[in-house]
């Protein structure tokens, strides 16, 4: 293959991902260099310390820590160093001088994707990130391109593997939220800092991208409204169970018409009843899967590991590959487009159902008092179940209630529990959780 054209590669980062990166470069360099038409040599690695051990034997003279001068000579830069700076000046030289670049960096593209994919544009070159959604799933190529003939109108994630063992433990065990977030540490799915994870910050950045790509808009990260899963309660998971339910974090973005008639996207993540015959109810452990739903193709499911050094690599690598490709045939193509400018809606305008639970006195014409709330917010209930219990020191009852509402509107949903929550026979709201799926 010695008449093969040769594409310098340089690596920033050798650390979970961009050592097997490496690993993969090096040894299946012959493989590589068939399905791409160019040989992809491996120029160096950019690290903060070179004497650090790495999980891949990797020869030492390829190590640096000047990041910029790798950049500078290169065809392709893939960028696994993760967080902000000095990433992004790193990836806007690179494009500046001419070098395609992959990027796992979901942080960096929520927070500043349209600089990086202007820059891209204007550079000529390609911008590529499948790696930084849901792992070695392929879902940003089919968005991108496999789906670029029909509509999407609709696409449901559980791109965080974290808090989706963290649910599961929730709903496989009985364990509270403290103590399944406990084991997920222990076994290493969390980190010891687990607030982007468990706050839904993570999810979001995902979301963004998701959005942006099925919609043809750029999202930022401050378009996706936010809600974490620090407030499920054991007791929210056991009462969803009993009813059929399982409890998902979901990153949602679907069309949808406002109340005003206008046409937008409702970005959004919080944790989710589905029904546990939906498809995205059988994702379980750290797993992740997006479920998209389009005009033409109807309903698809895209399932794998979300995360994990050789799976994540395996996505970089086909970025790689399909960056090369580009360059050997002479052009990047085009990366992204953003033709459709729809508007973000804010999540009052989402239109879903709400899960409700609420501790009442136990009164005649409690029931019919809190039924009649909810038609005067044009709200319809679904389901209402109610439990009696005794407490065994004051012998007072009082009932617990599960209310499942049909789809209304957030806003006409979010103000009927605030005028239930004022009823003076109301103990406490317990729980509030969406549902989707039904
Ligand atoms: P990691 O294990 O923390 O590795 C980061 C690497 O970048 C290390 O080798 C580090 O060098 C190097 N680095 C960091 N700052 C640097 C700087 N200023 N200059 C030079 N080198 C620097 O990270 P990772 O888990 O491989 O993740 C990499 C990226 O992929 C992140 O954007 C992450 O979000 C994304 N991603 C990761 C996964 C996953 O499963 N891990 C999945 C999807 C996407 P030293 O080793 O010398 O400290």
């Amino acid at each position: 293959m010695s008449e093969l054209r040769t594409l310098k590669v340089a690596l920033l980062g050798c650390g979970n991902v961009g050592a097997q990166v490496a690993r993969i470069l090096i040894d299946d360099a012959d493989a590589l260099a068939a399905r791409t038409g160019a040989r992809l040599e491996l120029q160096g690695i950019a690290v903060r310390n070179l004497d650090a051990e790495r999980d891949v034997e990797l020869p030492k003279e390829l190590f640096t820590t000047d990041a910029e001068v790798l950049v500078k000579d290169a065809d392709l830069v893939i960028e696994l160093m993760g967080g902000i700076e000095p990433a992004r000046t790193l990836i806007l030289t690179a494009m500046r001088h001419g070098a395609c670049v992959v990027s796992g960096n979901k942080a960096l593209l929520a927070q500043d994707g349209p600089t990086l994919y202007e820059e891209a544009d204007k550079a000529g070159v390609q911008l590529s990130y499948e790696a930084a959604v849901a792992g070695a799933i392929p879902i940003l190529r089919p968005i991108r391109d496999s789906l670029s003939g029909d509509r999407i109108t609709r696409v449901l994630g559980i791109v965080n593997g974290t808090t989706n063992f963290i649910l599961d433990q929730m709903d496989s065990t009985g364990a509270q939220f403290a103590d399944a977030l406990a084991e997920a540490q222990r076994l290493g799915y969390a980190e010891a800092d687990p607030t982007a994870d468990i706050e839904g910050y993570d999810a979001a950045a995902k979301a963004a991208i998701l959005a942006s790509l099925s919609f043809h808009t750029r999202f930022a990260l401050e378009d996706v409204s936010c809600e974490g899963i620090t407030s499920v309660t054991a007791a929210d998971i056991a009462a969803a169970k009993e009813a059929g339910f399982v409890i998902k974090l979901l990153a949602i973005a679907e069309k949808l018409v406002d109340e005003d008639g206008k046409t937008g996207v409702s970005v959004r993540v919080h944790p989710t009843l589905l029904p546990r015959e939906h498809p995205l109810a059988a994702v379980r452990g750290a797993f992740n899967a997006v479920f998209i739903e389009a005009e033409n193709a109807g309903e698809l499911m895209f399932y794998g590991q979300g995360a994990g050094g050789t799976p994540t690599a395996s996505a970089v690598l086909g970025d790689l590959v399909s960056a090369a490709r580009r360059i050997v045939l002479g052009g990047p193509g085009r990366t992204e487009t953003t033709t459709g400018h729809v508007p973000s809606l804010p999540i009052d305008a989402a239109v879903t159902s709400y899960y409700i639970g609420l501790d009442v006195a136990d009164q005649p014409g409690v029931l019919a008092r809190i039924a009649q709330l909810f038609a005067e917010h044009g709200v319809s209930i679904e389901i209402m179940r109610q439990t009696i219990h005794r407490d065994a020191d004051s012998n007072v009852e009082s009932a617990e209630l599960r209310i499942v509402t049909h789809r209304a509107r957030e806003a006409a949903l979010a103000a009927t529990v605030e005028a239930v929550r004022r009823l003076d026979v109301i103990n406490s709201v317990t729980s509030v959780l969406r549902v989707e799926g039904v």
